[in-house]
């Protein structure tokens, strides 16, 4: 069981308009009321469209609610001609406190390379945004080159410019664990996300590494996200499809219920 305040995330990804977010949102907070969730000890995020972020910050502001948010993306560049890109200050504008950087179906359909996403990682961090970088291998690369190879490189790629004490969340997300409902073994996450933390002490150092969340995703469902947070270096998960039903999701957010059992 992780020393770190678990993160458990919902990646929403182009699901649920801005009418919509503000009824998920609300039905979550009070799912979670009624369940006494003690958000010191869990971290609840969501990350929806970019434009549904106005209407969740609005809500989530003038109602109190102890639920954390953040962009799926953000630009590499601060301002100006970018048709179609959003600004780190921007979502920090709108009160984003984290931003999924790296999601391999940025990757794969918006062809992202490392060099790419060590920019982006760079903006967010210059915009007082916490990066949630994403890294995973697919099954060809597990083939070839076992589990840990290339999310080890994609970490180092990524984070080519962070400095020393870095504060970023990491999420291994083996591709083809996402959306195919067959989830890495608990044991094969561990072995990854130990691996991506010994890399980090040699990125950012041994101090900012041990505090670093490392996060599991890929098929995540509250029937098996209590054999991840048992491993001692996986500290939450990032959901992609159970993230948008809200008794999965509500149940993924209380699993410490579960992780005794
Ligand atoms: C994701 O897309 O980040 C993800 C983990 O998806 P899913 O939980 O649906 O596998």
């Amino acid at each position: 069981m992780t020393t770190r305040t678990p993160f458990i995330a919902g990646n929403w990804k182009m699901n649920l308009d801005h009418l919509q977010s503000i009824a998920f949102v609300q039905k979550l907070a009070w799912s979670l009321k009624d369940a006494k969730l003690d958000y010191g000890t869990v971290e609840v995020a969501i990350f929806p469209p970019f434009t549904d972020l106005r209407s969740v910050q609005t809500l989530i502001s003038a109602d109190k609610l102890p639920l954390k948010f953040g962009g799926q993306d953000v630009s590499a560049h601060d301002s100006g001609a970018y048709t179609g890109e959003i600004s780190g200050a921007f979502l920090k504008a709108l009160d984003c406190e984290y931003v999924i950087i790296g999601h391999s179906e940025r990757r794969t359909l918006h062809h992202e390379t490392d060099e790419k996403l060590a920019a982006k990682v760079a903006a967010a961090i210059t915009h007082g945004l916490v990066p949630v970088l994403c890294v995973g291998e697919t099954a060809e690369d597990l083939e070839k080159h076992g589990p840990s190879a290339v999310p080890v490189a994609q970490l180092r790629g990524a984070l080519a410019s962070v400095k020393t004490g870095a504060n970023i969340v990491v999420a291994y997300e083996p591709v083809w664990a996402i959306g195919s409902g067959q989830a890495a073994t608990p044991a094969q996450a561990e072995q990854v996300a130990a691996q991506l933390r010994a890399t980090l002490a040699e990125i950012i150092g041994e101090e900012a590494a041990s505090a670093t969340r490392i996060l599991y995703g890929g098929s995540v469902k509250a029937v098996n996200i209590a054999g991840f947070m048992r491993e001692a270096n996986v500290d939450g998960a990032l959901v992609g499809g159970a993230s948008l039903d809200l008794a999965e999701f509500s149940s993924i957010a209380q699993f410490q219920k579960h992780v005794g059992t």
